[in-house]
């Protein structure tokens, strides 16, 4: 990751003329940069049209003013209520995440996790990791782990392999999810070893659960990772965001299943764009998602349509938007039922 190669402000990429980058001064790209970094892998930078000012990967990848609205939550999804020992949620009852790290190959602007993140860039040390390991000894409830982070594959492999070794020695665990966009931003990361030791240090199923939110994102890497996640035995998934002005048309969305259905990575969730401070701009309307995955349903099989979903604030866990119990009560505000609580969501809108 120390590599020259990766860029690490769009300063560089404004001066080279990025359209996307056109309207923005020098002093614009500080001034966001001061509070959300800008990172990504010269792979990623490579899917960008330097021509396109609307091109949607350079929406994702590069600072935009916007982003100084902050407008929504710190911690949209209630990481942090939710955590009983530092580093670990644990949200349902049978399955706990480790935040392995909070570092990432790319910075995604409208990343739910962008506030904690850029407040602290680290690995977790060894103290946290015994305090994780302590709690998953002890709550025999636990059948799955889920390594997230920042990005997991992001860390030493000796790290990781010794995680997954220990999470092993764990017989109430079941099976160990791996949540990663690296596979997107950063394949070269993901070799026919490096997915062989994984699998061979964990005795039950592994899930690989990775994020493409636009076809310009598959590409032939993508088709040679794939090939070596599912000959490994490895349950390859994917769960994509709603994006306002990057995928939120029932074209761009198809082909962005079909695309990954063809290639065996089943698209399972489509996330409602959280509440996050700083991605505002990101944010469709609930009713313009539930319009663009309903035109969905007719024209996919079943096993690529992903449910729509909200992560409901305050850690109150996932409901389907699709068909939901989620009443619309006036423009912008819903009410609901999650974990047996009522709620009331309001969309934040203009
Ligand atoms: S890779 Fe995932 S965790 Fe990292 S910045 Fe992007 S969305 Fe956030």
């Amino acid at each position: 990751m120390s590599s020259p190669s990766f860029v690490r402000s769009a300063l560089f990429l404004k001066r080279k003329g990025y359209a996307f980058l056109k309207d923005l001064t020098e002093e614009q790209i500080l001034a966001v940069e001061k509070k959300y970094s800008t990172l990504l892998s010269p792979y990623y930078l490579s899917l960008i049209n330097i021509n396109d000012p609307h091109d949607p990967i350079a929406k994702m990848a590069l600072p935009s003013v916007d982003e100084l609205n902050q407008e929504g939550l710190r911690d949209p999804i209630g990481d942090l209520i939710n955590s009983p020992v530092k580093s670990l949620t644990h949200r349902y009852k049978d399955r706990v995440l480790i935040h392995l790290t909070n570092k990432c190959p790319m910075y995604c602007r409208f990343c739910f996790r962008k506030n904690l993140m850029n407040e602290n860039e680290a690995n977790l040390y060894d103290k946290e990791l015994v305090e994780s390991f302590a709690y998953i000894k002890k709550h025999k409830e636990v059948e799955e782990v889920i390594l997230t982070g920042g990005d997991p594959f992001l860390v030493s492999e000796n790290k990781l392999f010794e995680v997954v070794e220990r999470i092993n020695t764990f017989s109430h665990v079941q099976r160990l999810r791996i949540h990663s966009r690296v596979p997107v931003t950063f394949p070269d990361r993901i070799t026919k070893k490096f997915v062989n030791k994984i699998q061979g240090s964990f005795r039950g199923q592994v899930i690989l659960v990775t994020h493409f939110n636009h076809p310009n994102e598959i590409t032939e890497k993508t088709k040679e990772i794939s090939k070596i996640v599912r000959e490994q035995g490895i349950l390859f998934l994917n769960q994509s965001v709603l994006l306002k002005g990057v995928n939120d048309s029932v074209e761009t969305l198809r082909d962005l299943f079909l695309k990954l259905g063809n290639l065996g990575i089943l698209p399972y969730y489509l996330h409602h764009c959280d509440l996050v401070q700083g991605a505002k701009h990101f944010r469709t309307t609930i009713k313009a998602g539930r319009s663009i995955w309903q035109k969905l349903r007719g024209t996919l099989p079943g096993y690529l349509l992903p449910e729509y979903i909200l992560d409901v604030p305050n850690g109150l866990g996932k409901i389907p938007l699709g068909e939901s119990p989620l009443k619309e009560v006036s423009a912008d505000l819903y009410q609901g039922i999650s974990l047996a609580k009522e709620f009331s969501y309001d969309e934040l809108g203009d």
